[in-house]
């Protein structure tokens, strides 16, 4: 009763404070208006930019940043090169290859009380930041106008934008306010490792193109022809079929272009914190749609036979999942690109990727939910979006295949006769090996670091990825699932189109669950225990035709996580029980029927446990020694055997 008390009163005061967090919430506004024109001979753009901005945080602001994130690829001298020197990393294969974007003319606008107009032009560039200081100091509710003109010579394609052949992919292209937020301004420059983070608003984008470039971007297209219908691949063709409707569309578009009528196209979105977009004379285009939301897919011809039909079906499937678990898609339309890079690359409502590949669909259109929507700063948190969608794609692979994790079925089909007999692991398996690696190889660092910060090379992605993934696992093993679901629709709920943070995930976690989850966010996300939990003594007595039987659990390591002890019976029985896991030793009564014959800590391998032996009698597997062997099932001790022969000539 005392504790049910006090889990009300634990409730009542999280209640209280997210209604306090959630009225003293703000953040900025911001509504882009830009005009583009595409110069493939010189690879550049030239752009007209108008910028709105209305303050509703609670300060007065004096000065105003944009990031200019192209510069980061000027030379070898820039933030990030530096950086990436220090990795061993070069960013750019030659100094020709580079890339920058120059202010032409920039003003920014305000009135002032008196009704009057005041404008500076002034502004200086450090790095990939502009910083220019407000004519009038601007006070809260207040809004001012930006006016610029840049020139963008885009770079040969490096990190997540540029251009190869004639295909140009443009990300983080244009002068992007700099988000201001309960910390301050976020003018960080571009680092080496680390994302973004921006203003939510609405954008306008011209864009003008020769007329045989396709367009595909953020946002739906208001005016013009972004050219989908002039290369739409009709899927129910033969072979024969389609390579006569394909010199069809070249020679229309062999038309088109001696035409020279430029195209314009205008698309709008809002509710998103950034725009990108993506050109190519190549694309084909396929159209698809879920509940009623479109699925644009774009792709070079050459991958036709890859990405025809299944892209879109499995951008179908992701929508259908995501809105499932977190909430309806609340976008217009769904965009994926090939894109020039190698694996994917998120931005709102479009997302560039290499492959038609499953889960790199489910990865990046699950970054529209995890950094998109529930837009966090990434350079800062990144295991708020990296970690939730490698997460949640991993949970979908899994609930899709079963406990493999991948399309096992399709796998053994292109297998080789040793990849099929062969054993291996699980996804989960795989990656959970990565982690226990990571965390006991001495060059462990906590979770939520800033991404720049990190001392190892592999710092960021083990944490950002690996690690940060398993802190969702290890978050719905301490809440439960059903609970955990509700987690993340009321997250979704409650925070779409806002600025995400540790405290604003963890208050929907502790008002949701009831629990008070200090030490579980502090342990995971702050520090780099380890979590090591032991059988300890197990005694068995049999009275009046019942078992009883005691186990000691000890907690070997520093970290703390409640531990799952299981009970096997010779009817073949099994009861589990949870131990909180937060004493250094603690013990658990069972009572049975049938007697005991094996007790095993964490059954169903739910907790990072770095030392796995110490959970309850290890077995013995003996094998064959295949080569390349990467098979680790857990507590047990492989024995492999192989043939060998050798003579000697004496
Ligand atoms: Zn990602």
């Amino acid at each position: 009763m005392a504790a049910r008390w006090l889990s009300a009163l634990f409730i009542t005061v999280c209640v209280t404070s997210i209604l306090q967090a959630q009225n003293t919430y703000w953040q900025q506004f911001v509504h882009y208006d830009m005009d583009v024109t595409l110069i493939p001979l010189e690879h550049a753009l030239a752009g007209e930019e108008t910028i709105w901005y209305k303050n509703n945080s609670p300060d007065t602001l004096t000065q105003f940043y944009l990031h200019l994130y192209p510069n980061a690829y000027r030379n070898s001298k820039t933030v990030r090169a530096r950086e990436a020197k220090r990795f061993h990393r070069k960013l750019l294969a030659k100094a020709q290859d580079a890339g920058f974007i120059d202010i032409e003319s920039f003003k920014i606008i305000s009135s002032d009380e008196a009704g009057g107009v005041r404008s500076v032009s002034a502004f200086k560039v450090d790095d990939t930041i502009l910083e220019a200081e407000l004519p009038r100091p601007l006070p809260p509710g207040d809004s001012l106008r930006i006016e610029l003109s840049f020139y963008l010579k885009v770079r040969k394609f490096a990190g997540r934008a540029g251009y190869r052949g004639n295909q140009y992919d443009f990300a983080q292209w244009y002068p992007k306010v700099c988000v201001y937020d309960e910390t301050g301004w976020n003018a960080e420059p571009f680092h080496f490792n680390g994302e973004f983070y921006g203003e939510f608003g609405t954008f306008d984008v011209t864009i003008h193109l020769p007329p045989t470039y396709i367009v595909a971007a953020t946002g739906t297209v208001v005016s013009g022809d972004p050219g989908w219908d002039t290369v739409h691949v009709d899927t129910a063709l033969s072979d024969a079929q389609w390579q006569q409707a394909w010199e069809d569309m070249t020679d229309r578009r062999r038309k088109q272009a001696a035409d020279g009528q430029m195209r314009s196209v205008t698309f709008h979105a809002e509710n998103v914190h950034d725009f990108a977009w993506s050109t190519c004379p190549d694309f084909l285009y396929e159209r698809g749609e879920w509940d009623g939301i479109p699925i644009h897919v774009l792709y070079r011809s050459r991958v036709k036979k890859q990405w025809s039909k299944v892209v879109v079906r499995r951008g179908a499937r992701a929508l259908a999942w995501l809105s499932g678990k977190f909430g309806r898609y609340p976008y217009p339309q769904l965009t994926i690109v090939h894109g020039l890079l190698g694996g994917g690359m998120e931005y709102p409502m479009l997302v560039m990727n290499s492959s038609q590949r499953e889960g790199l669909i489910l990865h990046e259109v699950g970054h529209i939910y995890f950094y998109g929507i529930l837009g966090n700063n990434e350079w800062k948190e990144a295991w708020l979006d990296e970690g939730f969608t490698t997460f949640q794609t991993r949970w979908y692979m899994e609930s899709r295949y079963g406990r493999w994790g991948f399309d096992r079925k399709s796998w053994l089909r292109r297998a080789t006769w040793l990849q099929r007999h062969r054993p291996g692991n699980t996804s989960r398996e795989a990656n959970r090996n990565m982690a226990l690696s990571y965390i006991l190889s001495g060059y462990d660092e906590p979770i939520s670091k800033p991404a720049y910060s990190y001392n190892e090379p592999f710092g960021y992605s083990m944490n950002a990825y690996t690690k940060g993934a398993f802190f969702y696992d290890m978050l719905r093993y301490v809440v439960g699932e059903k609970t955990f679901e509700k987690i993340c629709r009321e997250y979704f709920d409650r925070w779409k189109f806002k600025h995400v943070n540790e405290a604003r995930f963890k208050q929907v976690c502790e008002t949701v669950s009831g629990m008070d989850l200090d030490w579980f966010f502090d342990e995971w996300l702050h520090k780099t225990v380890k979590i090591d939990y032991a059988l300890g003594e197990v005694k068995k007595i049999n009275k009046d035709s019942l078992w009883l039987t005691e186990v000691q659990v000890l907690r070997k390591e520093k970290g703390k996580m409640p531990v799952e002890v299981q009970l096997v019976t010779e009817a073949g029985d099994t009861v589990t029980q949870r131990w909180p896991g937060l004493a250094n030793e603690g013990r658990l009564t069972f009572e049975t029927r049938s007697k005991p014959t094996r007790v095993m800590l964490d059954p169903e391998d739910k907790v990072l446990d770095v030392r796995r032996f110490n959970n309850g009698p290890p077995r013995v597997e003996v094998l064959f020694d295949y080569p390349n062997l990467s098979y680790s099932p857990r507590q047990t001790y492989l024995v492999t055997w192989r043939p060998s022969g050798w003579f000697n000539d004496v």
